[in-house]
């Protein structure tokens, strides 16, 4: 069908659109209008379904001219285009209109009632209805004429459906508010371009479901209109967001923005293949927290790909200009802060869950700084305070545990499955399954450790788990102020183990490693502080030169390094172990040295280049890794400029080496005076041997002369191993305080 427009112009070449077409026929008759300006008779000559507009043409000054409209302003103002679409209004819109002036409430409604343009030209004048009868051989019609005067105009002219609760649009008027839906709009134009002049017996006869039809338009279109005004609020906040200047670093922000929209990132997805590794290593990002966005902190993290994570370090030149440097690294796998804990899962410790049922060992580590997400992704989502526990790895791996298990191939294998739960804490081990008791960890001839007494219990379904998970989770932080001060200085180990007529079959343990800043608190003046900060210092380097030898199929692994280690060596040990460390990150600009540091230490597990991302894993590490790497602070340092001065380095040495002599000795005294209280019962036998009236005085004296040489040889070694320990604490005590002074003088 065509269109007819008029298009007023005004001096300023504006047009302004009418939506009365009586208004214009008596405008026309007048000539008003014509006075006013330029009015047109304008065809449509095509419709963009695209830009939702309509192209008119009119002829002005013996030329052709062209204008775009959008179908909006043309529905709006013309709703009886939308009323030919749909049939004619209802019986209560056909009640004849008055000629009322339109309140200015009612001018200002949105069209959530369209006036039905036929019944207006049944009220128009015989003179009007001439120019219709003119105009007839157009199907619909809009008036365009200049913006004020006819407005007004207009208004005199209303047609309002008495009593209407949501009244119509005041005619003639467009207001910003009327503004339709872009998905409507598509629809509509689409329906006016194929629409006909439809008859009216069958439009009366089916008026009641049109109207409907109607509403539920009108209705569909209100709630589009809200939903685009709150995406619009949203946009402007993040707009504002994006250059608010009076957040901190807001420069860098910017230009990691600008960077960033330069990117091309494509995440993970569960449909991603997940490929086997006997070492995994991978990077999760958390999203902003509230603090951290109440601090409008900027994020300096991207994932732009399933294995490449960049850091936006920003930087300052001598004369202050602010530029970003992007560091690049690659892993197994990168999982930006969109990621779910089952998609983790998916790729990281699920494939290790199978290789258990096989007869094999699996470890699986949470690595990061305190606040980073470790628990969050082992131990489940927090509601508030609460751990939903059934939501992290631990979880989803119990699952797998009791659905491979009912499957048939394992069926025959007749296994048993068993937990246990425990926390390594300054070299020492405590039972999360049995009121924290204190463990000892034993090394036989043979090498094989054992932590003595440490409780298994047996389960029979993964909700079993779930309840280990939540006893040991509360006995980790019972007795803390703070939840994390606790957690944030141990590491907590759950393993999964199975069994077959009592003998071990297979073994996954899954660790939520002790924050890695803490390695810092070496600088502590606190001496506790000091030695929780070097042992953790001590066994997180032993774990990445474990996973590294293990990489390697190195002969030597360093697991007595650390007693993290040393527990966990028979899972490094052996054909089928596999491993898989999660190295979790903060994504804050406050975060950024702890950021790099956790970057470094995952790279050094498993040199993958991000400039090679098609190299095999082994041969890459192989190849790279050629000559012994040894156990270099360096990987855990933050700050590896202050690291390369020698002298500092040496202090940070002698610190570490005095550190495990301290708690090695502390250990050897521990077996002293256990073996002394042991020997206690030994001399109270002697003494109530004395109270029989016929004691052998002779035995009496060779049994005490023996206690007295083994109680005198516990003496002096308990003597000895405290003179030892004052001495090592004197020296690590003084190169504390060198590495203090040190630092201090170099920053
Ligand atoms: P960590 O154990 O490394 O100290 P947590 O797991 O306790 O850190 O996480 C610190 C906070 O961040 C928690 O409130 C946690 O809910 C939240 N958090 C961590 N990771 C995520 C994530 N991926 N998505 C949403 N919130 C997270
Ligand atoms: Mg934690």
């Amino acid at each position: 069908m065509s269109l007819v427009i008029f298009l007023p112009i005004t001096k300023k070449s504006r047009i302004v659109i009418c939506n009365k077409e009586q208004e214009l026929v008596r405008c026309l008759h007048g000539k008003r209008v014509l006075e006013e300006g330029l009015v047109h008779a304008a065809t449509i000559t095509a419709t963009d379904p695209d830009r939702l507009s309509v192209h008119v043409e009119w002829k002005e000054g013996g030329s052709i001219k062209a204008k775009e409209i959008s179908f909006t302003d043309v529905i709006t103002v013309n709703p009886n285009l939308l009323e030919a679409v749909q049939g004619p209004p209802t019986a209560k819109e056909n009640m004849p209109p008055q000629r009322n002036m339109a309140s200015k409430s009612q001018r200002r409604s949105t069209i959530s009632r369209i006036p039905a343009f036929k019944e207006v030209s049944l009220q128009s004048s015989a003179a009007e209805s001439g120019a219709q009868t003119a105009l007839r051989g157009h199907s619909t019609r809009m008036t365009a004429i200049p913006e004020t005067r006819l407005a007004d105009q207009a208004m005199e002219v209303t047609p309002q459906p008495p009593m209407q609760p949501n009244p119509a649009p005041s005619a003639g008027i467009r207001t910003r508010s009327t503004k339709l839906s872009s998905i409507s709009e598509h629809r509509l134009l689409s329906r006016v371009a194929d629409t006909t002049d439809s008859t009216s017996d069958v439009k009366s006869s089916q008026a009641s479901r049109r109207k409907s039809n109607i509403v539920k338009e009108m209705e569909k279109m209100k709630s589009k209109r809200e939903e685009k005004r709150a995406q619009n609020t949203e946009l402007r906040t993040k707009r504002d967001q994006d250059n608010d200047t009076s957040a901190p670093n807001w420069e860098f922000g910017k230009m990691i923005k600008e960077y960033r929209a330069t990117l091309d990132c494509h995440g993970i997805s569960m449909n991603d293949q997940a490929d086997e590794h006997r070492i995994c290593v991978c990077v999760r990002k958390r999203p902003l927290n509230k603090q951290e966005l109440a601090k409008k902190e900027i994020d300096i993290i991207s994932i732009p790909s399933k294995s490449v994570v960049l850091v936006h370090e920003p930087k300052q030149k001598v004369d202050l200009t602010k530029y970003l440097e992007h560091q690049a690294f690659r892993f197994d796998y990168s999982f930006d802060e969109n990621t779910s804990n089952d998609v983790v899962y998916r790729f990281t410790a699920r494939p290790l869950v199978q290789s258990i049922f096989e007869g094999g060992k699996a470890t699986c580590f949470a690595y990061g700084q305190t606040g980073s997400g470790k628990t969050h992704t082992m131990g489940g989502d927090f509601l508030g305070k609460n751990q939903n526990v059934s939501s992290g790895i631990y979880a989803f791996a119990s699952r797998d545990v009791f659905l491979l298990l009912s499957q048939p191939r394992y069926q025959d294998l007749d296994l048993e499955v068993f937990v246990t739960f425990f926390e390594i804490y300054n070299g020492k081990v405590f039972d999360l399954l049995n009121k924290k008791a204190k463990l000892r960890v034993l090394e036989d001839a043979k090498q094989q450790v054992q932590v003595v007494g440490l409780v298994e219990k047996e389960v029979t379904c993964a909700e079993d788990v779930f309840k280990m998970i939540e006893v040991g989770s509360s006995c980790r932080t019972s007795g803390q102020t703070f939840a994390n001060s606790c957690s944030s200085r141990s590491h907590a180990c759950l393993q999964i183990i199975l069994r077959r007529r009592g003998r071990l079959h297979g073994k996954f343990s899954l660790v939520d490693l002790a924050g890695n800043e803490r390695g810092a608190d070496t600088a502590s003046a606190d001496r506790i502080t000091r030695m929780e900060g070097a042992e953790i210092n001590r066994s997180l380097l032993a774990l990445k030169e474990c996973i590294r030898a293990l990489g390697q199929n190195k002969a030597h692994t360093p697991f007595r390094e650390s007693k993290l280690t040393q527990i966990l060596r028979d899972s490094f040990i052996g054909e089928n172990s596999r491993t898989c460390m999660i190295a979790m990150l903060s994504p804050g600009y406050n975060s950024c040295e702890y950021t790099l540091n956790t970057l470094r230490y995952a790279d050094r597990v498993k040199e993958l280049s991000p400039h090679n991302a098609e190299s095999d894993d082994n041969q890459q590490m192989e190849t790279e890794n050629g000559e012994e790497s040894g156990s270099s602070l360096e990987d855990l340092e933050l700050d590896n400029v202050l690291l390369k001065d020698e002298e500092l380095s040496s202090h940070m040495n002698s610190f570490q080496d005095a550190m495990s002599r301290i708690g090695e000795l502390e250990e050897k005294m521990v077996e002293e005076l256990r073996d002394m209280v042991q020997k206690g019962p030994a001399w109270t036998r002697l003494l109530e041997m004395t109270d029989q009236p016929d004691y052998d005085l002779e035995s009496f004296m060779t049994q005490a002369e023996h206690h007295c040489q083994e109680s005198s040889r516990t003496f002096i070694a308990i003597t000895e191993i405290l003179a030892s320990l004052r001495s090592a604490m004197q020296t690590e005590e003084q190169a504390s305080q060198q590495i203090c002074k040190k630092r201090r003088a170099n920053k």
